[in-house]
């Protein structure tokens, strides 16, 4: 690999959420790489889903083998079950659940990207998308769209903001480019939209609001 110099990024710790398999084209495990490079070159700490299995175990690494930080989280259920992760290299959390990893890779990281995936990258990346729009966090969250992977899926969002179930501004909390390079380059320019701060306050008021009507009501 050809040494690239170093670069100095805003973040730390980046989650990165992709398949438990490779693919079927190159071009994923190439892309599964060259993001592993680009947290090497820009001393970023990679923080995901554990094991070694798939595009998963291609970025860990690749992180790994350029000197950086890997903190693989893993549910206890998954760690016994070699055939399903694979070893893990650098550290490893050791977490009850599918849900408590899932909150402890937000908690660890400044900020989210997922490479092609299925089920389990989709369900990851929307999750954290949903708790951008709630407010309850405002890292940013890109998505590298190797090879027009994701285009359908960026259709989709863009049909659901025209038919009225996605606001423009929430549409524009998932930032895509179709290398890690040019993805990093947007998501350290990305200011947090505050609107979700605001929809979480709003939204806790009303669960306090409804709540107390309950109370009144089953008091009565
Ligand atoms: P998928 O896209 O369905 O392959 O699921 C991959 C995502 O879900 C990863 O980002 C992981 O956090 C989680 N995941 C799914 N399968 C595994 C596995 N075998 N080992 C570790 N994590 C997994």
């Amino acid at each position: 690999m050809e040494e690239k110099k170093s670069v100095k990024s805003k973040f730390k710790r980046v989650c990165v959420f992709c398949g438990s398999s490779t693919g079927k084209r190159e071009s994923y495990r190439d892309a599964a790489l060259q993001l592993g490079q680009e947290l090497v070159t820009r001393s970023l700490d990679l923080v995901y889903g554990g094991g070694s299995v798939g595009l998963m175990g291609l970025v860990s690494q690749e992180v790994h083998r350029g000197g950086g930080r890997v903190l693989g989280i893993i549910p206890k259920t998954l760690m016994s079950k070699e055939q399903i992760t694979g070893e893990t290299v650098g550290e490893v959390k050791a977490v009850a659940d599918m849900h408590q990893r899932k909150a402890e890779m937000a908690r660890h990281s400044d900020c989210f990207i997922a490479l092609p995936g299925g089920y389990g990258t989709l369900e990851e990346l929307l999750e954290v998308i949903t708790w951008a729009q709630l407010g309850i966090h405002d890292k940013p969250v890109g998505l590298i769209n190797v090879d027009g992977y994701y285009n359908y899926l960026l259709t989709f969002l863009d049909k659901a903001v025209d038919d009225g179930f996605i606001n423009p501004p929430q549409r524009s909390i998932i930032i895509s480019a179709s290398t890690a390079t040019d993805l990093f380059q947007k998501l350290e320019e990305y200011v947090p939209m505050h609107d979700g701060v605001v929809a979480k306050a709003k939204w806790e008021a009303e669960q306090v609001e409804l709540n107390s009507h309950l109370q009144t009501e089953i008091a009565r």
